[in-house]
């Protein structure tokens, strides 16, 4: 059944990566990455399931395999919550060898029945993981066989990490709620502006600057799935007019059955940016007249996207003086390659390169067009020796990028900042523009830099360190 599945999304009609690919390719999967062992963190399918369904924060996410598993993966982003904490407690079976060689099951049951007995919590998560899956523990039966006895909804998430990546896993969560928990429950409140974000993870809480937004035009956020997500919102997401596909490429899937089973109409737009954050509104208000709301809606969210627009370029404009001529490498990719450089230009700052990685050919176009049609800017993976390179010769004053290069940038002694998702920072809506202005500023106009670069006094002098004349 898992390989059907697997088969399925890797066949998702909706996933265009998925549908350029030839039947072959399509068959090994969504990456084409091997998996790295000991890189388990946004390495393996249970990890990406996990990161997807764990912002449900009042249900108990109980993995059922090795204690590795649960460590490995643990809260390795900051998906914030706004009320339950229980989703940051760690639940594990911690299987042994006794238990490969007795099987697991039993111990799953009694971790299940004490987690109910012991927290009470709305639904119990249980994730497959290799071990139990290699000696052919049945999760599903006892998630049901639970349910049935325990009168809690107890719901299998089955992604082995030996599936596949980190975002076969995401879609798999997703299969995850679209089986077993979205259209469960029945809202006694729906309305006819109700609507989901799918994909939306709440990190650093940036679902929270953009919430606001919606509550001016009386747009109601249903469930944001699954950002600051409680069961009950998930579990009633059906009812929804309109989904919006935050990152399509993680949950594409739960935004196509949804439209299929209920007839909710989804979109994809993304926060981060100006321009994108007033697509979305524009994209939404439109959908949600189609679905029946009232049309004055559509002109109220024009006048909230002039007056916000013009607050964020003012509030981003101050930064000039401070900013102007620093020049910005920025590597992260996708729709980052284009969205967050209008922002950096308005300030005057030169996006030297960006890196296009896993960018749509849209994506790729818009960036292009942003870099004045500099093809040479666009760029894909840069090696390190490059990107130090880049850095220490002052090609560029500051990279903009994930944690993975910032050694790089602290080798070289410039400055870097975290764009990506284990940032601490929210950078979403228009709000969020201007916090992401306001941390390059903190970061490239930093005073210690001007220490840091310093040769040290044994080398200046030259030393016993570079063997120099002192
Ligand atoms: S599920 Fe498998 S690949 Fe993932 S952390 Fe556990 S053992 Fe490693």
């Amino acid at each position: 059944m898992l390989k059907q599945k697997v088969q399925e999304l890797f066949n998702e009609p909706g996933c265009a990566t998925n549908q350029a690919k030839s039947d072959s390719e399509r068959k090994r999967g969504c990456s084409t990455k091997g998996l790295m062992p000991g890189a388990a963190a946004g390495g393996c399918a249970y990890d990406g399931a996990l990161i997807a369904l764990q912002p449900i924060t009042d249900v108990v996410h109980l993995v059922h395999g090795p204690i590795a598993c649960a460590g490995n993966a643990w809260d390795n982003r900051h998906a914030a919550s706004s009320g339950s904490k229980l989703y940051r407690m760690g639940f594990t079976t911690d299987m042994s060898e006794l238990d490969v060689i007795h099987g697991g099951e039993k111990k799953l049951w009694k971790a299940i029945k004490d987690v109910i007995a012991d927290r009470n919590p709305p639904a119990v998560f249980v994730y497959q993981t290799c071990v139990p899956a290699l000696i052919g523990d049945d999760v599903e039966k006892v998630c049901e066989v639970a349910t049935e006895k325990l009168g809690v909804p107890v719901i299998p998430v089955n992604a082995p990490g030996f599936v596949g990546s980190k975002n076969l896993g995401n879609k798999l969560g997703g299969e995850a709620l679209l089986d077993h928990v979205i259209g469960t429950m029945e809202p006694d409140d729906a309305g006819p502006t109700d609507v989901n974000i799918i994909g939306e993870y709440n990190l650093s809480g940036e679902l929270w600057q953009v919430r606001p937004l919606f509550e001016k035009l009386g747009i109601r956020l249903r469930a944001c799935i699954t950002g600051d997500a409680r069961y009950r919102d998930v579990a009633t997401a059906h009812r929804a007019r309109v989904n919006m596909m935050v990152c399509s490429q993680a949950m594409i899937n739960v935004g196509r059955k949804m439209q299929e089973r209920w007839g909710i109409p989804y979109f994809e737009g993304s926060f981060y940016g100006i321009e994108d954050t007033s697509d979305v509104l524009r994209t939404m208000s439109r959908l949600l007249v189609q679905q029946g709301a009232d049309a004055s809606l559509i002109d109220r969210a024009e006048a909230l996207i002039a007056k916000e627009e013009e607050n964020a370029w003012a509030a981003i404009r101050a930064y000039k003086p401070r900013l102007d001529g620093k020049k910005v490498l920025l590597y992260t990719g996708g729709h980052k390659s284009w969205s967050v450089v209008s922002a950096l230009q308005e300030v005057g700052m030169e996006v030297v390169r960006t890196s296009v990685r896993k960018a749509t050919s849209n994506d790729k176009a818009r960036a292009l067009d942003l870099m004045d049609g500099e093809e040479s800017a666009l760029v894909g993976a840069i090696p390190a020796p490059e990107m130090y390179r880049m850095l220490e010769e002052g090609e560029a004053d500051i990279m903009l990028s994930g944690g993975r290069t910032q050694f790089v940038a602290l080798k070289a002694r410039r400055p870097w900042l975290d764009i990506n998702q284990e940032r601490h920072y929210a950078y979403a809506g228009y709000v969020g523009m201007v916090e992401l202005v306001r941390q390059l500023d903190k970061a490239v106009n930093n005073p210690m830099w001007a220490t840091v670069q310093k040769d040290a006094p044994w080398d200046a002098d030259g030393n016993i360190l570079t063997g120099g004349e002192g």
